[in-house]
């Protein structure tokens, strides 16, 4: 008889491709579709790997015939393929999911989600494991995803795992021993019946496998959380990060204070960030001392509040990863004087009324960057002193040249998703450097 079991991957990405090498070598029967036409990179490993695949159609019997569905978080429940698999008691899992399975014996998983924070957070955590000396790994929704992790290295001790709620969304038995809940603010609601305690229920449900010895941290005064963990029925240990703790260019934790002056973690959402990786760092037993030495050394991944080095006396800030209006509030909090503010592209419903008061004390300029302005230039007409409208990176750069006097900062932080005027948020930001370097040539 034969019991091998017939796993179906939906969806060949990143995630779908690896899961599906690491289902092969864990000796699983593997067949991919993908209702697009794949990426190359992607369907080329597959190929080499003689993993049977199909793309621009879901060959539905063979689908239904799997034990087993792994899904791509692209995905959503609402799709009939998925539904009827449900309906069929066919278990759908995300990648994440599937690969914690063969997670190599005695290591650690910390699982990092929330609205905002997730890649600077997770980049941070493993720098300060990996600077000291820990034999650490980070993936999952950045980089290489947790099967790949499984796949292409050694064994590691801890695994730092950036999570979205899609992935978490397909979790049953995935248990971090860390995992952290950043914030939870109204992004990607239409996946969630606009509702935000639904969407609050996937940010913490990263918990619920975990046990009393396991801990959760999240950010006190989200009005959100506490709910969600008791419908949820959290039960672990859960420690409270509250932004109290950030003051004066620090952070403190237990009574001790690192500072944040050195490094390049600016405004106050990147102590939040730190408050949370520095507190998983010290739980798996590294030393304050070096936890403030990697502090001092880290440099965030790039469209995250990143400063454009130029010689004009502006300070340019590309914040091109600020998708929703939550990461703007922080971008626009931490001016400290006189801006020129770039946002626009894709609203997705946005309520721009809690800028409000950053915009009045700072911004003298807003140049809205957009397919279409009309809320923007709605909204902000009257609050500032010049609103000027464009249509691409270049355009706006000269603009905020031609404002900007010298001493002030010029931030790109547009609020919005990119998808109006660029492929995605790395073209809006890479255009925008490149527009800036290009006019201090
Ligand atoms: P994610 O991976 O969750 O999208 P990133 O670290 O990539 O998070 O940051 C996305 C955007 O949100 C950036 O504009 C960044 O400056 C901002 N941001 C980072 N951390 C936070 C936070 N804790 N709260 C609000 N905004 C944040």
């Amino acid at each position: 008889m034969n019991n091998q079991k017939t796993i179906v991957i939906l969806g060949a990405g990143e995630s779908g491709a690896s899961a599906a090498r690491l289902a092969q070598r864990e000796g699983y029967a593997v067949f991919v579709s993908d209702a697009g036409p794949g990426s190359p990179r992607y369907l080329t490993e597959l190929e080499e790997a003689g993993i049977e695949f199909e793309t621009m159609q879901h060959t539905a019997d063979r689908i239904y015939a799997a034990d087993e569905v792994v899904k791509s978080p692209g995905i959503p429940d609402s799709v009939p393929m998925i539904v009827e698999l449900r309906k069929r008691g066919t278990p759908v899992i995300s990648e994440i999911e599937f690969a914690f399975r063969f997670t190599p014996k005695g290591a650690e998983i910390i699982g990092i989600t929330g609205s905002n924070g997730k890649t600077t957070t997770t980049m941070l955590t493993h720098h300060l494991l990996d600077f000291a000396g820990v034999n650490a790994l980070a993936g999952g929704n950045l980089g290489d995803s947790f099967a790949r992790l499984l796949l292409d290295n050694e064994p590691a001790d801890v695994y730092v795992l950036e999570l979205s709620s899609f992935q978490l969304d397909g979790m049953v038995d995935f248990r971090p021993s860390i995992a952290a809940v950043l914030n939870v603010t109204p992004d990607h609601l239409d996946r969630y019946e606009y509702n935000l305690d639904l969407y609050a229920d996937s940010k913490v449900s990263i918990a619920r496998s975990q046990r009393l010895n396991d801990r959760l941290l999240v950010l006190a005064d989200q009005e959100v959380i506490a709910p969600a963990l008791r419908r949820q029925k959290i039960d672990t240990q859960i420690t409270t990060i509250s932004s109290d703790d950030v003051r004066d260019g620090g952070i403190f934790v237990d009574g001790y204070e690192f500072s944040l002056g050195a490094g390049q973690l600016r405004g106050r959402h990147n102590a939040l960030n730190a408050l949370f990786a520095v507190r998983i760092a010290l739980q798996l037993g590294v030393n304050e001392k070096e936890i403030q030495l990697a502090l001092d050394s880290f440099i965030p991944a790039p469209h995250r509040m990143e400063l454009i080095p130029t010689a004009d006396e502006r300070t340019w800030i590309n914040d091109s990863k600020a998708t929703n209006v939550d990461a703007t509030y922080f971008a626009l909090e931490s001016m400290t004087g006189s801006t020129v503010w770039i946002a626009g592209g894709t609203d997705k419903g946005n309520d721009y009324d809690v800028l409000m008061p950053f915009v009045r004390e700072n911004v003298h300029t807003l140049i809205c960057m957009g397919v279409d302005n009309t809320k923007l230039v709605e909204v902000f007409t009257g609050q500032v002193d010049t609103l000027l409208q464009c249509s691409s990176a270049a355009a706006a750069v000269v603009f905020a040249h031609h404002r900007a006097k010298k001493g002030d900062t010029i931030l790109m932080s547009p609020c919005c998703a990119s998808f109006d005027l660029f492929k995605n948020y790395i073209d809006r930001g890479d255009q925008f450097r490149t527009a800036v370097k290009n006019l201090n040539a």
